[in-house]
């Protein structure tokens, strides 16, 4: 770095780089980049790290909390951008933190106020055509923008302490209607989704738990779907929660196969009993000869380890033979079913 700039570091693997707002920062990324860039070679082993840089300007009356904190969320925008690379903040996303402040402010008591929903979707046994669950997806009944769904609020609750009483208020709500299937003799097990703060700051067996005694479910009729990517943030903690939900006689999907770092091997530590294929493989079925080589081997191998297997967005008759023809034990997607609103009856959910 020149003379008179400080290097600092910030966190584990974050640094701050103070630099006079009279020079160009550009040439000293470019330089950190090239550096960072350098395979190390370590006990025999070739070893690649990387940066992603973001670029705040102090303006007057500016903070130095604030300057950072603009250089963080520049810094998440080249992330996001690819591996490698700069950022830096503009007014774009200026604009975004103030709107992610204000969907976090109204989303402060909307599990108080019963804002948030649960949409029912169906898990179709692909040999048969029976439904054998149901996929318990959440919605924001927002006051004036209507119905929202996850992807319009969920990160900004999970950037945030909401997602506890977000997942607490889901698990709860799934137990209930679970209970109710149950009591009027159509017995379903529901499938919620806990996100990766809940599995690392939160005991989720504790939640669930709790949800299953107050609304005295059956812990066999109800499942937890993670991700691959949040079970491989703390690969210990997080199997450690899985078997306490197993514990519990709860069932454990790992949902999203194949869109994280999946290292195959991670399949034999995991106590789970079902793997989700993500869509984005079920849509190149019979289009790319990749997704499809992924797809069988997915099925072979999770059978080998003992795991049932969900296919997930199925929007065509062409990917339900395909995937019924591969083995593939159950099938989830449009075709079959959508999600559906306040299923008082299970049979609102499995039409067919
Ligand atoms: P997911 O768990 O993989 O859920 C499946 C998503 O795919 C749902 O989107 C569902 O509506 C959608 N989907 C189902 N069939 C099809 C299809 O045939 N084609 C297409 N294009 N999409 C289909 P949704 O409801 O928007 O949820 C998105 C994600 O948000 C979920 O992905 C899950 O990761 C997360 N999520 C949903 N509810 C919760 C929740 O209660 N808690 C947490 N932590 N995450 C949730
Ligand atoms: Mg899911
Ligand atoms: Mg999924």
């Amino acid at each position: 770095m020149p003379d008179g700039w400080i290097v600092s570091r910030f966190g584990g693997d974050e640094f701050v780089i103070l630099c006079p707002a009279t020079e160009d920062p550009g040439p000293a990324v470019a330089a950190l980049s090239e550096v960072l860039r350098a395979t190390f070679r370590i006990d025999g082993l070739d070893l690649r790290v990387g940066g992603s840089t973001g670029i705040a300007r102090a303006r007057p009356g500016m903070s130095g909390v604030d300057l950072i904190r603009e250089a963080d969320t520049a810094m998440y925008r080249a992330k996001e951008d690819g591996r490698g690379g700069w950022a830096e903040f503009d007014d774009q996303m200026q604009a975004m933190v103030v709107e992610r402040l204000g969907i976090e402010a109204e989303l402060r008591g909307a599990v108080a106020r019963g804002e948030l929903v649960l949409h029912y979707q169906p898990l179709v046994n692909l040999r048969t055509g029976r439904t054998t669950g149901v996929e318990a997806l959440v919605r924001w009944q927002h006051p004036t923008r209507g119905l929202l769904s996850p992807a319009a609020f969920l990160s900004v609750a999970e950037d945030t302490d909401l997602i506890f009483e977000i997942g607490a208020w889901v698990a709860a709500e799934a137990a209930r209607r679970t209970a109710a299937w149950r009591a009027a003799g159509s017995p379903s097990r529901v499938s919620i989704n806990v996100s990766a703060a809940e599995l690392l700051r939160t005991d989720v067996v504790d939640t669930v738990a709790r949800a299953i005694a107050e609304a005295e479910a059956d812990p066999g009729d109800l499942m937890v779907e993670v991700t691959e990517s949040a079970v491989l943030t703390d690969i210990e903690a997080t199997v450690l929660q899985l078997e306490g939900l197993r514990a519990l006689g709860v069932g454990v999907a790992l949902d999203d196969f194949g869109t994280g770092f999946s290292s195959l091997s991670h399949l034999r530590q995991l106590p789970a009993d079902e793997l989700k294929i993500d869509r984005t493989f079920v849509a190149g079925l019979g289009l790319d000869p990749v997704c499809d080589a992924i797809v069988t081997s997915v099925i072979t191998l999770a059978h080998a380890v003992g795991l049932e297997v969900v296919a997930e967005g199925i929007e065509t008759e062409e990917q339900r033979s395909h995937l019924a023809g591969l083995g593939c034990d159950l099938g989830q997607g449009y075709l079959l079913g959508r999600p559906v609103a306040d299923p008082q009856r299970l049979s609102a959910v499995t039409p067919r």
